[in-house]
Formats: C-alpha cells, structure tokens, sequence
C-alpha cells in the first residue's frame, strides 16, 4: 500500500490517479469523489463527513493493481485501505464512515430496489464483499457510532456516478481536508482506531 503521510500527499494521488475509472462506472475516480462531496455539502452534512465523502474511495487509488479489481473477482478491501490511511489524517468522523461505506451499502442491499439500483461494478463487488448483510450483521452495523453517517455517505456514493455533472473542484473542498488534517495530531486518544483488518496490504489482497 502507498503510504501517505499528508493530506497535501492525498490531494497529488487524487490528481495524478483520479483520471483513472473502472469498468462498469461512468466516471473517473475524481469526478465520483466531487460529485459525492458535493452532494454531501449540498445535504448541509458537517465539514467531516463532506471530506469523508471526498476521499471515501482513496483506498482504491492506494494500490498498485491497475484495471478493476472486482471485475478480476477481487475485493481490494479499499474501505479498510482508505480508513487505515486516513487514521494518520484525520479524527473518527472523517475515516469511520470511510470504513463502514461497503458495509453500508450491504446493509442497504437487503432492499431489492436498491440493489437493482447499483451500478455494474458495485453490483459486482457486493458480491465479493459479502453480499447482501444477515439480520445479525445489520443488528451489528446499526450498533456503530457512525452508521447514520455511512449510510448517508453511501446514498451520495451511489448518486454520485452521474457522468458530466458540474461540481465544484477539488481545490474548493481541500481547504478543509486540510484544516481537519490539521486540527489531528499523530499521538491523540481516539477509541474508534479501525481494525486490524487494516494491516492487510495490496500485495497481500490483490
Ligand atoms: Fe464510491
């Protein structure tokens, strides 16, 4: 995985790596990333979850794999990625529901009209993520302190795959990745570190 130290760091991969797209999506990594901040930013969502909403696909962009993992039926575990990334970063309400994004999107997928709802790709890797949750599962994902959060992340997520929406551009939201970033520092108390699911390297899932 591509250490990042800064969010100076992440703002260059979403330049350098967000022209990139995967099959079955209509839009580069970059135009889904703004499209999904902006909706967030239009819902009146806190700066955190609007940067959330930013970077909740950077875990994809910190591999090395170059095509569309799931279309190779892998699971590329970007949430896990991107959390253990930005836990560097940022504070719980930016990488949590970064982590519980896939999660979120297979506790909606108990609704058929949602899952009719999802794009190829996503439709795709629900599949290798786990499917759609049990009512143990769901039980468990409602018990999160930041499940609302990842929920409404995961709705933008989904709407954000509109190919030509105007957005605003990276550099109207980074100021305030960068003002969280700031407000973070590397030796603070936090109880809500992710998992240890997240020492999982891309060499060792892809
Ligand atoms: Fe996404």
């Amino acid at each position: 995985m591509h250490a990042v130290g800064s969010a100076e760091e992440l703002r260059a991969i979403l330049l350098t790596r967000g022209c990139e797209r995967y099959t079955g999506e209509p839009v580069s990594h970059l135009e889904h990333a703004l499209q999904c901040a902006d909706f967030a930013e239009r819902a009146g969502a806190a700066d955190s979850l609007v940067v959330a909403a930013l970077l909740h696909d950077i875990g994809h962009l910190l591999t090395c794999y170059c095509g569309t993992p799931s279309a190779d039926g892998i699971d590329d575990q970007h949430e896990v990625l991107g959390a253990a990334c930005l836990a560097r970063l940022f504070e719980s309400g930016v990488r949590e529901p970064v982590r519980l994004h896939v999660a979120a999107k297979r506790y909606l997928a108990a609704d058929p009209a949602y899952r009719r709802a999802l794009t190829e790709d996503s439709l795709r890797s629900l599949q290798l993520q786990g499917g759609v949750m049990s009512a143990e599962e769901r039980a468990a994902f409602e018990r999160e302190v930041h499940a609302e959060a990842a929920l409404r992340l995961r709705r933008w997520d989904d709407a954000a795959k509109r190919p030509g929406r105007v957005t605003p551009s990276l550099d109207d939201f980074w100021s305030r990745a960068e003002r969280l970033a700031l407000r973070s520092s590397p030796g603070r108390n936090d109880h809500n570190q992710p998992s240890a699911k997240a020492t999982h390297t891309a060499q060792s899932s892809l």
